[in-house]
């Protein structure tokens, strides 16, 4: 591809070529690493609009990238790419300047670029905060293309409802640009285009600027692991904290960590036996999270004894959340260290959860008896990674394996009406599936639409289901 007219551009530093500086933007956080023909950094609007101008003369596939935390395999090219359609990524990571708080309005406006950790670092100087809880640290672009989810959902809900608006670049002829960045925190003129770029996984334009609605820092947080009876007591407990008068509105975060996950987490972390219930090992525990006013978090201890009493817990421990959130949070990279990881990112609804979990693993461990379920989750909000390890120094999947553990823990997770992605998104990984279930006239929308702002098909991975060839056609989806 002819990079001269980006370098002239973007200057030398606007545009990386060299292999061994190209390499963090070619290694997914979960996958295996692609190639791309180059890296390019706009670092304004008008020089993203400008690589899409370039990109629609050239005829190149340009690949939206923000923090490159993704999981879903969306952000990196593909592992041939450079065979016949080469691949440039489009990193918004200079896009990170000029972000504003509106305190008294609780609005930030940011640069796709900007990393979550520094919105809230600036949000936090007003006592605010966007209540986006994960243990990666995404861009706010990345965010919007897949629709972040995360710890807090049960309260905040995903970074879906946080979104006021976008300014958005697409690949159409006149490389249009949409800016709607006023912020009304109501407006009933037909649907929100912002709106329509969450979830679309960079393939059908490049989100540029963000605005978000804020929410107040809560003066104080407490959190506790709790072991549950058994795995059964599991929506009843729920059920019950959210049910409590004097704090069920305050619950922030309902957590469950298997065995093997926080043992994981706790041996990686160096955390030894100083794990919630180590000496006892029950399948799973919870880890509750409340916040608000100091004063309503109190009397936290009687409300457990309730639950025990009234045979929900064995037992619970009030961790302080530092140290809580240090543990979880380590699950993820802990269970790489163990070995190989074939991650699943589901959900159902919350009342079917324990009974998909059940029946995801029971299917696993009959198809994979050397492998071990470590999963954990999102509880309070019926979301789990149902993550199956294969630890080092026992032979590793297959890839016929892969398919087949894929295979039955989708199928298990359809029978109990769930979702196959419940926060990371679109991409390669579940493309597949996309198309395989979803209604051929929600296809033909999409089509509509992917071929009104990116009618050459240039932009987002080109195994994103948005760019499959069958795109909006009348293949009839199995449901499966
Ligand atoms: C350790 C770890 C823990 C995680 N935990 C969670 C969790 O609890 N909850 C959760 O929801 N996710 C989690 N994730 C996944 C990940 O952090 C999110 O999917 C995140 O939103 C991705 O943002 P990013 O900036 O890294 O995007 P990238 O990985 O760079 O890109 C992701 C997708 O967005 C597109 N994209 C990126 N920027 C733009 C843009 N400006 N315009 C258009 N498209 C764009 C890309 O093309 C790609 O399709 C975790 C990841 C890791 C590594």
């Amino acid at each position: 591809v002819d990079l001269a007219p980006l370098v002239a551009q973007l200057g030398s530093s606007g545009v990386i070529v060299d292999a061994t500086d190209r390499a963090r933007y070619e290694e997914p956080a979960r996958g295996r690493r692609g190639t791309a023909a180059a890296v390019v950094r706009p670092a304004t609007l008008e020089e993203v609009r400008a690589v899409v101008e370039w990109a629609r003369t050239n005829q190149v596939r340009l690949l939206p990238q923000g923090a490159n935390t993704g999981l879903v395999g969306a952000s990196t090219p593909g592992v041939s790419s450079n065979d016949g359609e080469p691949t440039v990524v489009l990193s918004l990571e200079r896009l990170d300047a000029g972000l504003t708080v509106d305190a008294g309005d609780r609005v930030a406006v940011v640069a796709a670029g900007t990393r979550l950790s520094a919105l809230n670092a600036a949000a936090a100087r007003h006592d605010l905060h966007l209540p986006i809880d994960l243990s990666a640290d995404p861009s706010l672009g990345g965010m919007v293309a897949t629709n972040t989810g995360g710890s807090r959902v049960l309260r905040y809900g995903s970074l879906r409802r946080h979104v006021l608006g976008a300014e958005v670049v697409f690949a159409d002829a006149a490389v249009s640009v949409v800016t709607h960045l006023d912020a009304v925190r109501k407006d009933s003129r037909g649907l929100e285009l912002p709106q329509l770029l969450v979830g679309s996984g960079g393939a059908l334009g490049v989100v540029t600027r963000v605005a978000v609605a804020l929410t107040p820092v809560p003066e104080a947080t407490a959190t506790w692991w709790i072991e549950p009876r058994d795995e059964a007591a599991v929506p009843e407990l729920l059920a019950a904290l959210e049910q409590d008068p004097a704090h069920g509105e305050l619950l922030s975060a309902l957590e469950l960590l298997s065995v093997g996950a926080l043992e994981a987490a706790a041996s990686h972390g160096g955390e030894g036996g100083g794990v919630p219930f180590a000496a006892r090992r029950p399948p799973v525990v919870l880890l509750a999270e409340w916040s608000g006013p100091s004063t309503a978090i109190d009397g936290l201890e009687r409300l457990f004894a309730r639950l025990v009493e009234a045979g929900l817990a064995n037992d619970a421990v009030a961790v302080p959340p530092a140290r809580s959130w240090a543990l979880r949070h380590g699950v993820t990279d802990a269970l790489r260290v163990r070995g190989v990881v074939l991650g699943h990112d589901v959900a159902t609804p919350r009342r079917a959860l324990m009974a998909f979990r059940a029946d995801a693993r029971a299917a696993v461990q009959a198809l994979v008896p050397r492998a071990e379920v470590s999963d954990f989750g999102h509880v309070g909000d019926g979301g789990l990674h149902c993550n199956v390890v294969f630890p080092h120094g026992i032979a590793p999947p297959t890839s016929a394996e892969r398919a087949a553990i894929r295979g039955a823990i989708e199928a298990a997770v359809a029978a109990h009406g769930g979702t196959y992605s419940a926060e990371h998104g679109l991409g390669p990984l579940n493309a597949a599936r996309w198309r395989a279930t979803t209604p051929v006239v929600e296809q033909a929308v999409i089509a509509a639409i992917k071929r009104t702002v990116d009618p050459l098909g240039l932009l987002g991975h080109r195994d994103h289901p948005y760019n499959h060839a069958s795109l909006g056609s009348e293949e009839k989806p199995d449901r499966a």
